[in-house]
């Protein structure tokens, strides 16, 4: 019985401008600008962004071609989306070589990346055995008040 981890269901090897863009060529897609600006925001983002973030963040690209990417980066299982509370949704890339969830900070809003181990490994070998589910993934929020604001 081989025991999966978070990394094995990323199609990466490692996160990099380079990985990402290699994986999109062998999926036929075009290599843009407005992709590559937008690969680079996220690469370099300390928590997950929202469209706008990502829009306002790279520049050119309109809002239309941003939700186009992530869609893409989405489906290539490269990019998650995370809630965080909020109406909109954020996008952070899926690193394969470190799985991370969220504490969110319910008075200003910080996120913070909780990069230990992953409270809910266990729980997702216990799904898949019991319900015949594979390729289990999660985004995990905690939700709570930061060290500045309690
Ligand atoms: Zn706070
Ligand atoms: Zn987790």
């Amino acid at each position: 019985m081989t025991r999966q981890t978070h990394a094995n269901q990323c199609p990466l090897e490692e996160l990099s401008l380079n990985a990402i863009v290699e994986l999109l060529r062998r999926n036929g897609m075009r290599i843009t600008r407005n992709r590559i600006r937008i690969i680079d925001t996220l690469l370099r983002a300390e928590k997950p962004l929202s469209l706008d973030e990502i829009q306002t963040r790279t520049g050119a690209a309109d809002y239309a071609t941003v939700f186009r990417v992530m869609t893409v980066l989405e489906n290539l299982q490269v990019a998650q989306k995370v809630n965080l509370n909020r109406s909109c949704s954020y996008y952070e890339l899926v690193n394969p070589k470190q799985h991370y969830d969220h504490i969110i900070c319910t008075e200003c809003g910080r996120v913070t990346l909780m990069i230990d181990s992953c409270p809910a490994e266990k729980v997702e070998r216990k799904i898949e055995k019991r319900y015949g589910f594979s390729d289990i993934r999660h985004s995990l929020e905690f939700f709570g008040k930061c060290r500045e604001c309690s």
